[in-house]
């Protein structure tokens, strides 16, 4: 089953996304990266990179497409940071079930007192960019690289901006999923290993279904 990751900055979904990548059985669609790979040899969407703007959904929906086609037989995707509004919910689960996927999007609900303090402890790899919250830790547990405060996370009003954003153009999207009813609600309020624990049990017993309504 794919999983769509929702919640705001600092709830956690991307340690999260990298505890069910380490079982092996998940594969994650990173549009940046799969934008940057593409941009080598096409030079249209090297053309939106250099100008820093904004993709067209054609070109990251046709992208997400083709990788779902090359690697979906075996492996299941982690939508990490996309869809960011309705209309791209609407398009991905369309795309999905095109394809012949089951899904199910997972909405993290965690405080803001939380996910502030979170952000606040928050360094991320200069090398590899995964993200530390460990205030021990000197180097990164992945590449054994440097850690850096983000720029934007040490700023309070870049901070409170992408919670902002969440709740203008992706909080609305949760709310489409509660109203097709398949979703699954994750206490992330929580230490790491308790919400993995509680994630992999409930998507172990999730019940797939497009016309799932309250
Ligand atoms: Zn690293």
């Amino acid at each position: 089953m794919d999983i769509i990751l929702l919640g705001i900055q600092g709830a956690g979904k991307g340690t999260q996304a990298e505890k069910l990548l380490s079982t092996g059985n998940y594969t994650n669609i990173s549009i940046g990266e799969m934008l940057r790979e593409k941009a080598k040899s096409d030079e249209d969407i090297a053309f939106f990179l250099r100008g820093g703007k904004l993709v067209p959904d054609e070109v990251v929906f046709s992208l997400i497409k083709e990788k779902i086609e090359k690697e979906g037989k075996e492996k299941s995707f982690i939508f990490d940071g996309m869809p960011r509004t309705v209309s791209q919910y609407l398009r991905l689960t369309q795309l999905l079930a095109t394809l012949e996927r089951e899904y199910v999007p997972v909405f993290f609900e965690i405080t803001l007192e939380t996910a502030l303090e979170r952000l606040k402890g928050r360094r991320v790899c200069i090398t590899c960019h995964k993200a530390s919250y460990d205030a021990e830790a000197k180097f990164c547990g992945y590449c054994r690289n440097e850690l850096k405060v983000r720029e934007d996370d040490r700023n309070i009003d870049s901070v409170l901006q992408r919670f902002a954003v969440f709740y203008r153009d992706t909080f609305p999207v949760v709310l489409e999923v509660i109203r097709q009813g398949n979703i699954i609600f994750l206490n992330a309020d929580r230490d790491r290993d308790a919400i993995f624990f509680e994630l992999k049990s409930r998507l172990d017993t999730h019940t797939f279904s497009r016309f799932n309504v309250f």
